[in-house]
């Protein structure tokens, strides 16, 4: 914990003592590096919410997004538009720093030659099977590959044909001379170019061979002159090469890799190529399906780039294993959504209600606060009708003292309207079901009840002749299991199956057939809803963003 900024983690610590020291020449400059071979997930919103978020809180400091564009096969335009999409929406800007490391392929190229003129670079003909051979394991070394001591002109016309396209897929690579008896694996001579004859969504065919990873990042950070490349904790043992390649190369700025642990949520999960099999095989109905860890996903389901911003920040930053459970995001937009989602009423499995008291074709407007604490948001006018509907497991023909909702005979408050009583119960003849209730109303209690009398219970309910009709989506987390990860086998097949209810023949308040409303609603007693884009105005169709309180639906299935 530092003083000046309670919130602080250990490299907002260190780029604090950076910026006093005046290392850098007192710049701050982060990147964010998506690979576009996916779309983004919650654990990209902590790296995000780092890397923007501690060049906005530092003056003069700044953020690019770069793509990190160096593996042709798996990538594509969608994701490129989708990142850009997200990054956005979870509120951070990259003003007009929009960089791709194929933006660097010529300079790459070019310093590549240059470690071969120094010596410390050799085209390698081993095969990708011998290769591992030479590679040796974490408790022998490595033996140096029959290659390694080729002339410099021998590997600058290799690697010049190379490009030129003279020879196979995977038939020569290009390897750093580092020590092929080192420790750490990474530097026994690691690859830094490989031949690939695949068109890339960027540059096309111009290149017949594509830098790796680890070779292109850290150029690509000192060509932008990062100060601060923060990456996850599986690029620590990488680092030795970061600098190593840079120690080559007279590059001005020298970037500082610091490595922070991944984010891992309970009941999902967030490697791109899991994510990527559930979209494939349609067990989810795309990246976007609201169950779906993907910023896309969260953002259909209801989650505002508040809620997540604020989860990023209670989950922090550090180097310890940073599994979270699911309930805290769920915490987080619970209560962003509780101060400023507007109140409204649905009935998710309704059970007609006839009130006898009133007339024939009665109607009446109601008006209720859109919010209870909150009158600046105003009030809204709901119909109130001789017949209604209600939640069908508000209603129990006996039921314990602890039941507070309406039962044979018992009286209840209809939420912003009046006390009823239930006088008769109606049953299917046949399976015994309870299909209609009739009721009488008391007049004297619209929205307060009368002096002395005492009625706990209030249920929602809408109008049966007024109500648009419609459906809504329940979710549950997508594995049954908090670690699905450990899983065996076929990730596809794990997915639950209870991880989507989809209820239709819904009933909400009329005004929710217009669309307009950004943020979700609350449906009262139910939990906050939001509107899915297959909604249309005759059928409007709402996702179950989080229930009212934690384990709810339990609550709700037992009762
Ligand atoms: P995946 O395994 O999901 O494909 P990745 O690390 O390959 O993830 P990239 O597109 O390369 O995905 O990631 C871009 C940036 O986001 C990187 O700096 C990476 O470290 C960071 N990042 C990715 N996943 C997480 C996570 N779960 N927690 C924190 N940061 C992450
Ligand atoms: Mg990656």
């Amino acid at each position: 914990m530092n003083d000046i900024n309670p919130s602080a983690d250990f490299i907002r610590d260190i780029i604090a003592h950076d910026l006093l020291h005046g290392i850098n020449e007192g710049r701050l400059q982060t990147r964010f590096p998506p690979e576009p071979n996916g779309y983004l997930h919650i654990g990209h919103a902590k790296s995000i919410c780092l890397n923007f978020g501690v060049a906005a809180e530092n003056p003069g400091g700044r953020c690019n997004l770069r793509f990190d564009d160096t593996n042709p096969a798996k990538e594509d335009v969608e994701y490129v538009d989708s990142i850009q999409e997200d990054v956005h929406w979870l509120g951070f800007d990259w003003e007009d720093r929009k960089y791709y490391a194929s933006d660097y392929f010529g300079e790459l190229y070019r310093f590549a030659e240059e470690l071969i003129e120094k010596g410390v670079a050799y085209v390698c003909d081993l095969t990708a099977d011998e290769m591992r051979d030479y590679r040796g394991t974490l408790t022998e070394p490595g033996r140096n590959s029959p290659y390694r001591e080729r002339s410099v002109a021998e590997n600058l016309d290799l690697f010049r044909r190379m490009r030129a396209g003279e020879f196979s897929d995977g038939a020569r690579v290009l390897r750093a001379r580092i020590d092929m008896a080192s420790p750490n694996i990474n530097m026994r001579d690691p690859a830094l170019y490989r031949i690939r004859r695949v068109s890339h969504h960027r540059t096309g065919d111009d290149w017949l061979i594509y830098p790796t990873y680890d070779y292109a990042h850290g150029i690509s950070d000192a060509l932008e002159c990062v100060t601060h490349s923060l990456c996850t904790l599986e690029f620590e043992d990488h680092r030795p090469l970061y600098d190593w390649i840079l120690d080559q190369l007279d590059i001005p700025c020298r970037p500082r890799q610091i490595e922070f642990s991944r984010l891992s949520l309970e009941y999902t999960v967030m490697s791109k190529r899991k994510l990527n099999a559930l979209v494939q095989s349609k067990v989810v109905s795309g990246w976007d399906d609201p169950r779906m860890p993907t910023i896309s996903g969260l953002r259909r389901r209801g989650y505002t780039p508040e809620s997540i911003r604020e989860f990023c920040r209670l989950i922090g930053i550090s180097k310890s294993p940073n599994r979270v459970e699911h309930t805290l995001l769920e915490t987080c937009l619970r209560s962003d959504l509780d101060a400023r989602a507007p109140r409204t009423m649905a009935v998710l499995r309704p059970l007609k209600v006839v009130i006898d008291s009133l007339p024939e074709g009665y109607e009446e407007s109601i008006s209720a606060p859109n919010h209870p604490q909150n009158e600046a948001m105003g009030r809204r006018t709901i119909p109130f009708t001789r017949e209604i509907f209600i939640e069908e497991d508000d209603f129990r023909e006996s039921a314990p003292k602890q039941f507070k909702r309406l039962v044979s005979g018992g009286e209840v408050r209809l939420r912003n309207a009046y006390v009823i009583r239930c006088r008769e119960v109606v049953k299917d003849p046949t399976t015994g079901r309870v299909v209609e209730l009739r009721c009488d109303h008391d007049p004297a209690t619209l929205n307060a009840n009368p002096v002395g009398r005492k009625v706990a219970g209030v249920i929602h309910w809408v109008s049966a002749t007024r109500s648009v009709v419609g459906e809504a989506r329940l979710y549950n987390p997508l594995f049954s299991v908090p670690e699905p990860d450990a899983l065996k086998g076929d990730i596809v097949e794990h997915v639950s199956p209870e991880s989507i209810e989809v209820l239709d023949g819904c009933r909400f308040e009329p005004a929710l057939a217009e669309g307009g409303q950004t943020l979700p609603y609350q449906f009262e007693r139910l939990g906050y809803f939001h509107r899915d884009p297959d909604s249309t105005p005759t059928h409007p169709v709402f996702n179950r963003a989080v229930g009212l309180r934690d384990g709810w639906t339990k609550i709700e299935q037992k009762l």
